[in-house]
C-alpha cells in the first residue's frame, strides 16, 4: 500500500513548519495549493496564520467549496490555530468573517489576555497520555461553545484549546513549532485508518 499523504494548506501560514514536522515524525507531507493537490492528498493539516487573509484566499484559489466538501465527506483535517478558526462554525462577533463552517465551535480570535498571548505552556492532554504537550500560544483562539458532537482533548485556563470533531482535530497552539511530534503521529494514526477503511 502507498504511504499516506499528508497535504498541508499553502495558501499563507506556517506551511514549511508542518512539513518539517511530518517529517520528522516520519510522515510524508506535501504542500497543497490547487483543487488538483486536494483530491489527491489522505488527509489535510490548515496552519497557523491569518485567517482573514486565509478566508479570502480561499475564494481566490477556489478551494473554499471543495474543501468544505472533502471535509464533510470524512477526509482526516487538523487545523492548528488559525487552521481551526476556518473550519470553525462561528467566530464569536465577527459574523462577516466566512469560514468553512464543517467544525461545529463558536470561537473567539486572539482571545487570551497577555500572560498567554505568545507563551509555551505546558498541556495536560490526556489523550495522548505520558508527559505534558508544550503548548505554544501565538494569538490564539479559544473555543468558546462546543457542539454536542465535539469532545474536548485539553483545557487552558478553563477554555477548551483542543478538540475533536470526528474526522476534525482543532488546536489553538502549535505543535509543528515544538520537537514534539506526538500529536502530528496521532493524526496520522486516524489517517492510516480512514485509508484501510475507504
Ligand atoms: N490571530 C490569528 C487569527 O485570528 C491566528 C494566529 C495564529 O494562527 N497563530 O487569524
Amino acid at each position: 500500500m502507498e504511504k499516506t499523504e499528508v497535504g498541508v494548506l499553502a495558501l499563507q501560514g506556517d506551511v514549511i513548519e508542518h512539513l518539517q514536522a511530518l517529517r520528522r515524525a516520519g510522515l510524508t507531507g506535501v504542500e497543497v495549493k490547487t483543487r488538483e493537490q486536494l483530491e489527491r492528498v489522505d488527509a489535510l493539516i490548515i496552519p497557523g496564520g491569518e485567517s482573514t487573509t486565509v478566508a479570502k484566499l480561499l475564494d481566490r484559489f477556489a478551494l473554499r467549496e471543495p474543501l468544505a466538501e472533502r471535509v464533510a465527506a470524512g477526509m482526516p483535517t487538523w487545523g492548528t490555530c488559525m487552521g481551526m478558526i476556518v473550519l470553525s462554525k462561528e467566530i464569536v462577533g465577527m459574523p462577516d468573517q466566512p469560514t468553512l463552517g464543517v467544525l461545529d465551535v463558536a470561537v473567539r480570535r486572539n482571545a487570551f489576555g497577555r500572560q498567554v498571548e505568545s507563551a509555551e505552556v505546558p498541556l495536560d492532554v490526556p489523550a495522548l497520555g505520558g508527559a505534558p504537550f508544550p503548548g505554544v500560544f501565538i494569538r490564539a483562539p479559544w473555543v468558546e461553545r462546543a457542539g454536542a458532537g465535539v469532545e474536548v482533548l485539553c483545557r487552558l485556563e478553563g477554555q477548551a484549546v483542543m478538540v475533536r470533531q470526528g474526522n476534525i482535530l482543532g488546536t489553538s497552539f502549535h505543535p509543528e513549532l515544538t520537537r514534539d511530534t506526538r500529536i502530528h503521529r496521532w493524526f496520522a494514526g486516524w489517517c492510516a485508518r480512514a485509508r484501510s477503511a475507504a
